[in-house]
């Protein structure tokens, strides 16, 4: 079953200067319910650039993206930058209760539902803790599970164990994948990695920068396990 179609999505930034920066040219994508999908590419070859149009945080684009269902505002899509982003002065469980503040009319989540979310990444006994008290892999795994709060239609990531060092990192694959098992999300995350795409995705997708600033996107079919 498909859960969103990128047709044809082409995005042009235009400078201070006036000038104007092809970041995507004709992309064509479709993203199937369920799915771990690696975006790879060299630095500027519009990764992000995808990541936001599609997450609805930029929609000045030509083409379309459509969703077979049509997403709940500010519910349906779960995002995760490379720097977790917390709010120092909340704690763990307010963290991700709260979720990010886009949506000003969420409530509290109930407790059992953060302790839920904290039991699959292992913190737990973390929720009363304070992000200053944490690792930098302990505040992403928060980050994820603050993004996975509203139970939304995909997660979407970007370069989300970047800043990471090895160990850390292999722990944060072995927590998507059982977040993953967990609850069937469709995943999409922007990663430098080839062993990570490899490890990770059902299916990796290539971005390549092309002669003219052109980007088109190929897809390689893998088999997970
Ligand atoms: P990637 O994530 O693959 O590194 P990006 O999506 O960040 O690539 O950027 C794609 C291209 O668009 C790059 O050439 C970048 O410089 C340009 N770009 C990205 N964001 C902006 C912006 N806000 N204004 C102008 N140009 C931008
Ligand atoms: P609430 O839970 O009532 O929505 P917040 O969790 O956003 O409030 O903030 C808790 C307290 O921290 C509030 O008193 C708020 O004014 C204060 N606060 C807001 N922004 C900051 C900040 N950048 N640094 C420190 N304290 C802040």
């Amino acid at each position: 079953r498909r859960l969103l179609e990128i047709r044809g999505v082409s995005k042009e930034y235009v400078s201070v200067k006036g000038a104007s920066v092809r970041a995507l040219d004709d992309v064509n994508l479709d993203i199937g319910d369920g799915e771990i999908i690696a975006i790879i590419g060299p630095s500027g070859c519009g990764k992000s650039t995808l990541l936001r149009m599609v997450a609805g945080l930029d929609t000045d684009y030509e083409g379309t993206i459509e969703w077979t269902r049509a997403p709940r505002p500010g519910r349906d899509i779960g995002f995760v930058f490379q720097e977790p982003a917390l709010l120092p002065w909340r704690t763990v469980a307010r963290n991700v209760s709260l979720g990010i503040e886009v949506q000003k009319d969420r409530s509290d989540l109930p407790t059992d539902r953060v302790d839920q979310l904290l039991e699959l990444v292992g913190l737990r006994d973390f929720a009363k803790s304070y992000p200053k008290e944490l690792s930098g892999g302990m505040r992403q795994r928060v980050a994820i599970v603050r993004a996975l709060a509203y139970d939304p239609r995909i997660l979407l990531m970007d370069e989300p164990f970047g800043a990471l060092d090895a160990i850390t990192r292999d722990k944060l694959h072995d927590d998507i994948l059982r977040i993953w098992a967990a609850t069937r999300k469709t995943i999409v995350f922007v990663t430098h990695s080839v062993e990570e795409a490899a490890y990770l995705a059902d299916r990796v997708v290539v971005m390549s920068p092309r002669p003219g600033r052109l980007r088109s996107v190929h897809q390689v079919p893998l088999d997970r396990n």
